[in-house]
């Protein structure tokens, strides 16, 4: 029988034990469907000491010593446990780096906007996260063809294999893929880190790298890894352009050749409204009434008038400047509160402090209209994803996106920025249109100009077809919770790429 293709994913997070946004998502999800394809794949993240041991049923494995840099040694552990609902094992790297509450050091204040700021602390976090994967390859009992790594956080483990592990006979046919999930994080530090790491200063990709003072390692990610995706066929194109390139553009223009795009699938079993365990009330298409059950339960969980035919609109989202929710604002809740189309309105996010402060006053203002939860919560997420006639997902920019995916298996509407993987998933009703022009297959709404005033004129708009045009929105909804965003297609793609780099 021929030899199992043998696949590491290294990355940040992964869901349900480590997440924090869409990445988790991912890494909790594609390796299921890449099993099924007869792939040997496995697991490698930190321990963070938020993940919970016991409920996880983590394993001690074994200590190892690792030489962090020309003259520290540190001991990490690793432990091991499963992908929960899979055979699918996950190694788990423990270290005092990985300690405390949260995934991701304290935020940052934001000031360049189009890219996120990193904070050092997690530079150092991660840098020795990947210095430890590499060690610990050599200590297991599996020995990958692929390191697939995610995101700047594991991108140095491309950089130390091809320079300082270059002349290690064992991680000579260990070859890298890199997926990039937001090129708008980059991981970007001082020039000190290349020393105190181990990095080679000489090594070419470093030294041009170093001009600027600095080093990036998504750049470095970029250069070094043997083929590179991002999470949509959209957004593998914009990010060529200046516009969505984050600096990157001309870098990632010269490997466009060894650039993919892959969509990213969704967990069908996580995220179903037939078989949720978060919902007051599981439905299906046949069952859609279901969704009034869960809007009540919702109204009465957050304080709001319980009425079940007003149109509930919801927003799920890292509260960034990437996520557009600045246009959630006094103007929009005033532009869309006509008598003829009165609506809720339900956000849940957490993130830059400026957005969560307008959203607090927003609230208060509009108490018995707007109810904002600053909180990471999957619970109150699914229902919400289930309670709520409209999704809005207004990003600037958007690599994938997963909540207009899920609120579409839910019968929620998304209403979405058109860019990104929002242009690859969404099918949008074509606004000019009379009823009779419509293709049936329509799924969502776009609006196309940025503004407060753009997004209120489609928000009127669905609103108008959610009030008074029924079989129209019923078959919006069935468009949706019909469409297949299951890993199956993406997983075989993921598996062709694979195969062009053994
Ligand atoms: P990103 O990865 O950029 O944050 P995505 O749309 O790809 O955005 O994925 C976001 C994921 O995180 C979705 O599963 C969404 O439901 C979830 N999510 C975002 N914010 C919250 C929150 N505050 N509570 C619970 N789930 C959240």
């Amino acid at each position: 029988m021929p030899q199992k293709l043998k696949i590491l994913i290294a990355a940040a997070e992964a869901a349900p034990l480590a997440k924090v946004g869409g990445l988790g998502d991912v890494i909790g999800a594609l390796p299921k469907a890449l099993a099924k394809l007869n792939l040997d794949v496995r697991i490698i993240i930190p321990f963070y000491e938020a993940i919970d041991r016991k409920k996880y049923k983590i394993g001690f494995l074994k200590s190892i010593i690792i030489n962090s840099d020309s003259r520290t040694y540190q001991q990490v552990d690793l432990w091991q446990t499963k992908l929960p609902g899979s055979a699918i094992p996950v190694y788990l790297i423990e270290h005092d780096y990985f300690k405390g509450e949260n995934i991701y050091s304290s935020k940052l204040n934001n000031k360049i906007h189009k890219l996120y700021p990193c904070n050092p602390d997690d530079i150092s976090k991660f840098i020795f996260f990947s210095l430890a994967v590499i060690e610990s390859i050599k200590c297991l009992d599996f020995k990958p063809d692929i390191i697939h790594l995610n995101d700047w956080h594991t991108a140095p483990i491309a950089l130390y294999l091809k320079s300082v592990y270059q002349s290690d006979n064992f991680f000579n046919n260990i070859k890298t893929l890199l997926t990039i999930h937001n090129l708008a994080n980059q991981g970007i530090t001082n020039s000190g880190r290349v020393n105190s790491n181990n990095f080679n200063s000489n090594f070419p990709s470093i030294k041009s790298d170093l001009e600027d003072g600095n080093i990036n390692f998504m750049a470095q990610g970029i250069i070094n890894a043997d083929l590179i995706n991002t999470v949509s066929p959209t957004y593998a194109k914009e990010i060529l352009t200046k516009k969505f390139g984050c600096g990157l553009d001309k870098m990632l223009s010269k490997r466009k050749n060894n650039l993919f795009g892959i969509l990213n699938g969704l967990d069908h079993n996580f995220f179903n409204p037939t078989k949720d365990k978060y919902l007051r009330q599981r439905y299906s298409l046949k069952t859609l009434k279901g969704k009034s059950i869960n809007k009540v339960a919702l109204q009465k969980k957050l304080g709001l008038p319980v009425d079940k035919n007003i149109a509930v609109i919801s927003l799920i989202s890292r509260l960034v400047w990437q996520k557009g929710v600045d246009l959630v604002n006094s103007e929009l809740i005033e532009a869309i509160n006509k008598p003829d189309g009165s609506c809720q309105f339900v956000i849940l996010g957490m993130g830059e402090e400026i957005y969560e402060k307008k959203l607090k006053l927003l609230n208060k203002k509009y108490t018995h209209l707007v109810k904002i939860q600053i909180k990471f919560d999957e619970l109150l997420a699914h229902l919400i994803y289930a309670a709520s006639d409209i999704f809005l997902m207004p990003s600037r920019f958007e690599p994938c996106g997963l909540g207009q995916m899920i609120a579409m298996q839910y019968g929620t509407i998304p209403l979405v920025y058109p860019t990104g993987g929002l242009i690859d998933t969404v099918n949008p009703l074509e606004q000019n249109k009379t009823s009779s022009g419509h293709k049936n297959e329509e799924d969502g709404f776009i609006f196309q100009e940025f503004s407060t005033k753009g997004l209120s004129r489609v928000l009127r708009l669905a609103l108008d077809i959610y009030y008074h045009d029924k079989k129209k929105w019923r078959s919006l909804q069935i468009n949706g919770m019909k469409k297949d965003f299951s890993w199956e297609n993406s997983a075989k793609e993921y598996l062709r790429l694979y195969k062009k780099i053994v």
